[in-house]
């Protein structure tokens, strides 16, 4: 499916004679009548081409969409992104966006030329990738945290995708390149030059709970919740083409799921003018309610989140203290003169996390021999 784009920049070069994937600007230099443009990483994968070890295309985003053109493929991106085909079905994703399976994988296939289950299965591929490059974390923890089902898939998929195992690839990676695990763990994203990491942590700032979230010069700081346990990620941008993800976790699990939120928001996977994304389209909702009922928002939520939030034990002096509350806690939230939750408010978030129960309880329960080990 070799196509022209609109807009090369979301894009690869695929290279028939080698089946290689590049960037644009690799600096390999194939004779043209051998090359080719996919619409994403993630549909170069799916067509069986490789990343290169010499632009370190695997780096680029598995797939950028623009969300004003494909509205409907960046709710659906949202899911994958929440680790959903990790534990369903691309039929269940349909069901969920209220399409056919057949809708939705012709959406995809117009937007970024690959499958939801392609997608996700690259998404995870690369992740791994990351960790593997990153971090001394052993092969098996790895395997775990990007949401592999055993180790032997984990070691199928990649080589399907890149060409060699996991052990081969973290040979291969240059010395002094990783990280070792103390204070955090460190991940690079590798963002293109033009990619103003500053203006979104301005905009962060702007709206910014306090207790949930600090902007801090150039750093954005979020508590997050991971199977229940609670944490924090830290964001900056050490170098023009870096953004840095520190997460302090209490577990692993679900990595792979925090770090496509931090993507979100920062906007990692959409066309460069797009606004920040939500953390969590709950959250996300809630908030807008409160905004639109409320006389004192910010002070509302604030005290809505120290009231019904986890507390995260050990952040108070960066200022974190409490993860967003849950949609359990949220639907029997009444409203309070105290806090300056209106009766509207309450009722209307009372409603949202009703509603996001009944959804997430269609979902399958993570298989229990895995939460085991
Ligand atoms: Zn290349």
């Amino acid at each position: 499916v070799i196509t022209r784009l609109p807009d090369p920049r979301l894009g690869v070069r695929v290279v028939h004679s080698t089946g290689i994937y590049c960037r644009a600007d690799c600096p390999a230099r194939p004779n043209p009548a051998n090359t080719g443009v996919l619409a994403s990483v993630a549909a170069a994968e799916s067509a069986g081409y490789r990343a290169c070890l010499r632009c370190r295309s695997d780096r680029l985003p598995v797939v950028r969409v623009d969300q004003s053109q494909h509205e409907q493929v960046a709710r659906a991106l949202d899911l994958i992104c929440d680790g959903f085909l990790d534990h369903h079905r691309e039929a269940d994703l349909a069901a969920r966006l209220g399409y056919s399976s057949r809708h939705l994988r012709r959406l995809f296939l117009d937007a970024v030329a690959a499958t939801p289950s392609h997608v996700a299965r690259s998404r995870r591929a690369h992740f791994a990738r990351l960790l593997l490059d990153e971090t001394d974390l052993p092969v098996t923890q790895i395997a775990y945290a990007a949401g592999f089902r055993s180790l032997r898939r984990m070691n199928e998929v990649m080589h399907a995708t890149f060409g060699f195992t996991p052990t081969q690839l973290r040979n291969t990676r240059a010395r002094g390149e990783h990280n070792a695990v103390d204070g955090g763990l460190r991940l690079r994203l590798y963002v293109d030059r033009s990619y103003d990491f500053d203006g979104y942590v301005a905009s962060l700032s702007t709206t910014a709970i306090s207790g949930l979230e600090v902007v801090d010069g150039r750093r954005y700081r979020r508590a997050v919740s991971v199977c229940g346990h609670p944490g924090v990620v830290e964001l900056d941008s050490p170098s023009p083409r870096r953004v840095d993800v520190v997460a302090h976790l209490p577990a692993l699990e679900g990595l792979v799921d925090v770090v496509s939120r931090c993507r979100r928001v920062l906007g990692l996977d959409r066309t460069a003018d797009s606004p920040p994304g939500v953390w969590s389209t709950f959250e996300a909702a809630v908030v807008a309610a409160a905004r639109a009922h409320c006389d004192d928002p910010d002070r509302t939520l604030e005290r809505l989140v120290r009231r019904h939030g986890q507390p995260v034990p050990g952040a108070a002096d960066v200022g974190i203290t409490h993860v967003f509350p849950t949609p359990e806690r949220l639907a029997t939230v009444r409203s309070s003169s105290t806090s300056g939750l209106s009766r509207q408010a309450a009722a209307a978030i009372r409603e949202l996390a009703t509603a996001e129960l009944v959804a997430t309880s269609t979902h399958a329960p993570w298989p229990a021999h895995l939460s085991a080990a």
